[in-house]
């Protein structure tokens, strides 16, 4: 509810404050909280965040924190098996990029224990794995491979080899003038 009403304010009200990257948020009452609890409190129970801001030259006692929802972990991915193999072989997964092993909801905290408890296992197998690969010579057999099937499925892309994963850096974070308005300002 609360992270509806933070978008309500910011995208449909259009509220919020305006960083310096144009996105938006609203503030976070954090020195209420100590007002509220007892001087120290917030020391006591986010010790880690307050030294999160302070790093940035925010301190969350007597400043308010801008903040904004965010997606905090997702749910569902590649299918794994118990050595975390998927039906690529070689290719082991563990963590959030798996899927189904918290259901349909992650429990708070269990993100911590899956990706020690499968990370181990992933690796443990996959060196396994390698120890019975027997190794060709080089090639860029797999570029043509991959031209093929995209040729056959009529895909155009000026993309040059295959890629499991997207990439996630949105254009704001790839655009250098910001990026070098970010180190000007927070180093
Ligand atoms: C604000 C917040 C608070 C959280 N608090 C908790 C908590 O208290 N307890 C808890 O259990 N969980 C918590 N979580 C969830 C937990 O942090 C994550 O689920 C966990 O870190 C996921 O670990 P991972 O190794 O699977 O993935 P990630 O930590 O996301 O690691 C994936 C890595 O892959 C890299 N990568 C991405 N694309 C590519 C690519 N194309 N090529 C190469 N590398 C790539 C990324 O840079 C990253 O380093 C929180 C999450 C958030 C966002």
């Amino acid at each position: 509810m609360e992270s509806s009403a933070f978008i309500c304010e910011c995208v449909e009200k259009k509220l919020g404050i305006e960083t310096p990257s144009g996105r938006v948020g609203i503030w976070l009452d954090s020195p209420l909280i100590d007002l509220i609890h007892g001087t120290g409190y917030i020391n006591r129970q986010f010790p880690a965040m307050h030294r999160q801001f302070y790093r940035y030259g925010i301190d969350i006692i007597k400043q308010p924190m801008l903040v904004y929802p965010t997606l905090h972990y997702q749910n569902g991915g590649i299918e794994i098996n118990d050595r975390c193999e998927t039906n690529i072989p070689g290719l082991y997964v563990a963590g959030e990029a798996s899927g189904g092993l918290h259901g349909r909801n992650r429990l708070m905290g269990n993100s911590v224990l899956d990706y020690n408890v499968f990370g181990k296992r992933a690796g443990q197998y996959a060196v396994d794995y390698v120890k019975s690969v027997k190794l060709k010579s080089l090639s860029l057999e797999h570029i043509n491979a991959y031209e093929k099937e995209l040729k056959e499925a009529k895909i155009e892309t000026d993309r040059i080899s295959p890629m499991l994963l997207p990439l996630y850096t949105p254009e704001v974070v790839k655009n250098r003038q910001l990026t070098a308005h970010y180190e000007g300002t927070l180093r």
